[in-house]
């Protein structure tokens, strides 16, 4: 334990650490180490390093000052030598700031404390060396006013309540009769300091900590404790980051940028984080502190005069106020604004990527506080990649590695407009189901969205509990669609995708009245046609109507899928069910469709009409009547898949979903079915109770259906054939797999490839000629993985269905996960929803399984997933590593799985 170094200094050009050290020393005191090491002016200081935060909540706040005390002694001694100033001193007082910092920058979650060492006798000091008391009493007045807050707990009581310090100095302002801050004296400062120090005595009993070394110890153990705070767990949350990390503190000599009108402080971007333009670009202000930036109290200027100008511009100032009032840096301080500008010039080319940084100028001195890789907008990201690709900067693997694939999402859907989102009312969150932004008059009904389309041209919102394929049309035609029920893999959210359409699932809060076609939800009430809008990006719901913007797809979103194709191992397929989809695929580059849920294409039109006649018969002929309805309809859809996707293969399943799926349920829907089929009602009632069943999604669905009634698959079987036949016949290429669903014994897949062979030898009987096409099935249900060695003896594919292997291998049903995920989220007893995130663990070994068992049958057998999972990424790379051939994912999906399957292999070596 004695050898371990829990302290490491930087300084005047030396540093014990390094840019490298992130995990030791957090981002923060990692590349403070590094901006020293390469000549950069930055304030002396040390970091404690990351482990420490795991002892704090291992041993405790004693035991962790004891084991860091001669350390921090020594590492503040290095401060004093180099700063000719003395920590705790009357005469020369040091003062500090305290931050945090981990590995993975969480900007804003957790506590920082400045000007710490201020006490009775420094800010004589101070007030005595600077010649300026008011600065000094100001940056006592900040320390108490922060230290009381992150270390003595100085908190409004409750949510109503006002923040205690800022109450007083409200009160102190009303009685002088000031508005600002800046507008209160020296003996206003002193006041307030003394208040503070009384309102910490009486809300704590305790008095305000005078001694210096009290006073760091207590932001030390703060920032260690701030670890824990409610924000900065959800952060990790939203954000991956594993809570053992912990955060390092890092204590640095105070620059200061409130000592007068030579002096600043601000916070820039080596490149636009908005759009990713190469433009320095900052704000700052003159006379401040490093809250003052971020609090907005007072007006940031700009750092460029071309930042300040597009600025005025876009806040309708004239340029000669411009010029007056709100001067850049560019134009204050030349000299310094020159030295900041070469410094990122620097620190972008050293790091090579966009920097973020922040800077105080103390008298006209430049000092850099920080610097880090800065975060940016989907758009930005593509864009800096492929400049600095283009510039030189970076390579074309780490230009593909710095695009994150789960950002390309922001640039493929509408997005809503920056400024109209930060000011609409929120009125409930869901799950972030299908990305986008949707805004729209409020239905609750599938054909009631069709109307809204045909009547006055508008896109509304579908509001469902839950939706089912008889909403297909509705959902087609809405611009969004929020439902009540359902995770992540539900109906509405998986068919949402697919679109391409904005989805928001499983909003548990809202109490959908159908009859009287209204919402009410956190004392909201929304009625049918009342607009609200939806983040199908974030999950959240808006009353009202929010701007969107369409999505740019420049040229470098071409480049970089360019780049990924060029790096991937992993093929990407589509799942698409219409042609339309299928040609929207192809754009996003998928190189085939790897599942056509045929059923989905049974909702529209007349076919609804055929699929429930074929329902009603009472026997094979009756049904063989209503499938050669369906024929020529299903012919004409894969014509249009197989032409799309000129000659990469396509995988067109065979009916999947139960019977009673094609019914209705309502006595409304089944006396219409009634008049139009023109039966009984009596009769679809009954039927619809035959087809009832108490575990639908383990019934009689799948390769069951088309095993008790073959001349399904045989009509299906003749419409794909033929389609291919006259797709070839036209000159175009064609690539026909057939796929079996919900197999689970070998048996059931060699029924069903003995009606598929001797249907397709008939038709090459008719037609006197022949095309290739497999056969292969869907892995989706755990005995068939496990006994993938006797499947793979007929099947010449196997395709992973992650959804329902999903949901029979965790035992969760796929529709009612919503129920108990939060909770189970919550508790730590799932880390991910299983529906979003391949289980590597439980389904990733059964797919592993099948894939080796499979191959030891047959060699080459051509192994992908077609489950929800494989557009996303982490999933994809598990693909990856387990030797699938290709992943197939909703079409809005595909660059994001081309780019998470370039990652996998990059990453691989
Ligand atoms: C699956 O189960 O993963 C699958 C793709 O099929 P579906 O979602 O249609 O059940
Ligand atoms: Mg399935």
């Amino acid at each position: 334990m004695a050898d371990v170094k829990r302290v490491y200094t930087f300084g005047n050009k030396e540093a014990e650490g390094n840019g490298k050290m992130r995990e030791l020393l957090g981002g923060k005191g990692a590349n403070l180490a590094e901006m020293n090491l390469i000549g950069i002016p930055v304030p002396p200081g040390f970091t404690i390093t990351t482990e420490v935060c795991a002892e704090y909540y291992r041993h405790g706040k004693q035991a962790v000052i004891e084991m860091l005390r001669p350390e921090v002694e020594k590492a503040m001694h290095n401060i004093e030598r180099l700063t000719g100033m003395k920590f705790g001193d009357a005469q020369t007082p040091l003062l500090v700031s305290v931050r945090s910092g981990a590995r993975a920058s969480m900007p804003g979650m957790m506590d920082t404390i400045l000007n710490l060492g201020m006490n009775d006798q420094a800010v004589e000091a101070v007030s005595k060396r600077t010649g300026n008391p008011r600065f000094a009493w100001d940056s006592y007045r900040r320390f108490v006013q922060m230290y009381g807050d992150v270390v003595l707990g100085m908190k409004p009581v409750s949510k109503e309540d006002h923040d205690p310090f800022e109450e007083i100095i409200d009160a102190l302002k009303a009685r002088r009769g000031v508005k600002n801050d800046t507008d209160l004296t020296t003996d206003d400062l002193k006041e307030l300091v003394r208040s503070f120090k009384e309102a910490v005595k009486r809300q704590t009993g305790e008095d305000f900590p005078a001694c210096p070394w009290e006073q760091l110890w207590g932001a030390v153990c703060a920032v260690f404790g701030s670890w824990m705070n409610e924000r900065a767990i959800l952060y990790r949350k939203l954000n991956n980051i594993p809570a053992e990390w912990g955060t390092a503190v890092s204590v640095q000599a105070m620059v200061f940028g409130n000592m007068g009108e030579n002096s600043a402080t601000g916070v820039a971007f080596s490149r636009d984080a908005a759009t990713g333009e190469n433009i320095f670009n900052g704000e700052y202000l003159i006379n401040a502190q490093g809250e003052d930036v971020v609090a907005g109290i007072r007006t940031p200027q700009q750092i460029t005069i071309e930042g300040s100008k597009r600025w005025a511009k876009a806040q309708n100032i004239p340029e000669a106020e411009r010029a007056a009032k709100y001067p850049s840096l560019e134009e204050v301080m030349p000299a310094v604004y020159k030295e900041l500008d070469e410094i990122q010039h620097h620190l972008e080319q050293y790091f090579k990527d966009m920097q973020d940084i922040e800077f105080t100028i103390q008298d006209g001195k430049l000092w850099m506080l920080q610097c880090r890789n800065g975060k940016r907008t989907g758009a930005a990201m593509v864009k800096i990649a492929m400049d600095m690709l283009r510039e030189g900067l970076i390579d074309e693997k780490t230009a593909v590695l710095r695009c994150e694939p789960a950002k390309l999402d922001e640039l493929l859907h509408p997005v809503f407009d920056k400024k109209a989102i930060a000011s609409a009312q929120v009125i409930t969150k869901g799950l972030p189901a299908s990305p986008g932004a949707a805004t729209g008059p409020v239905v609750f009904f599938a054909e009631d969205a069709e109307k809204e389309l045909a009547r006055t041209g508008q896109k509304a919102i579908l509001v469902r509990i839950e939706t089912s394929p008889e909403d297909l049309k509705g959902m087609l035609d809405a611009a969004g669609i929020l439902t009540a029920r359902g995770g992540m893999t539900s109906h509405a959210a998986v068919v949402a995708r697919g679109m391409g359409k904005c989805c928001v699932s499983g909003a548990g809060e809202l109490e959908i009245d159908y009859k009287a076609r209204t919402i009410k939800v956190n004392g909201f009430t929304v009625k049918e046609g009342d607009w609200i809008s939806l983040n199908g990006s974030t999950g959240e719901v808006y009353l009202g109507q929010v701007a969107t913007k369409a999505a740019d797809l420049s040229g470098d979103f071409g480049k970089l899928m360019e780049l990924a194709g060029k790096y991937s191992v992993l093929k990407v397929r589509a799942n698409a069910d219409t042609p339309k989809d299928a040609r929207q695929a192809f754009e996003f580059g998928a190189e085939g469709i790897g599942l056509c849920r045929t059923e989905h294409m049974f909702f529209e039109g007349d076919r609804i009409k055929a699929i429930r006649e074929m329902i009603l018969a009472d026997d094979e002929a009756g049904r063989r009547v209503a499938l050669g309805k369906l024929l020529p309809m299903q012919r004409g859809d894969f014509e249009g898949l197989f032409k799309a996707m000129n000659g990469f293969p396509v995988t067109v399943r065979l009916l999947d979903p139960p019977l009673h799926e094609f019914v209705p349920h309502d006595e409304k829907g089944q006396r219409e079915m009634a008049a139009e089929m023109n039966v009984p009602l009596q009769k679809i009632v009954a039927k619809v109770e035959s087809l009832a069943e108490f575990n639908p999604m383990l019934g009689h669905r799948g390769c069951r259906l088309g095993n008790t009634y073959p001349e399904i698959t045989e009509m299906q079987t003749r419409a794909i054939i033929e389609a291919a036949m006259n797709v070839k016949a036209s000159g175009m290429p064609v690539h026909v797999e057939i796929m079996v669903p919900l197999v689970g014994n070998h048996k059931e897949l060699r029924y069903q490839k003995q009606i598929i062979d001797s249907t397709a030898e008939q038709v090459f009987s008719e037609r006197n000629d022949k095309i290739e096409y497999m056969v292969g099935t869907m892995i989706e249900v755990p005995r068939a993985a496990v006994t993938a060695n006797q499947i793979a003896e007929v099947a010449e594919f196997f395709s992973f269905g992650t959804n329902d292997l999903t949901q029979m291998t965790l035992g969760f049903s796929r529709d009612d996960i919503g129920k108990f995920l939060p909770i189970y989220l919550e508790k730590g007893i799932l880390k991910n929803d299983p529906f979003q995130i391949l289980d590597r663990n439980g389904v990733g070994q059964l797919i592993r399984e099948a894939v080796f068992k499979g191959r030891g049958t047959r060699e080459n057998l051509k192994c992908g997933i077609c489950g929800e999972h494989g557009g996303e990424p982490s999933s994809v790379e598990f693909c990856h590593y387990a030797g699938l051939n290709y992943v197939s994912c909703s079409p809005f999906r595909v660059p994001i799985a081309r780019l998470a399957a370039a990652h996998a292999a990059l990453n691989q070596k």
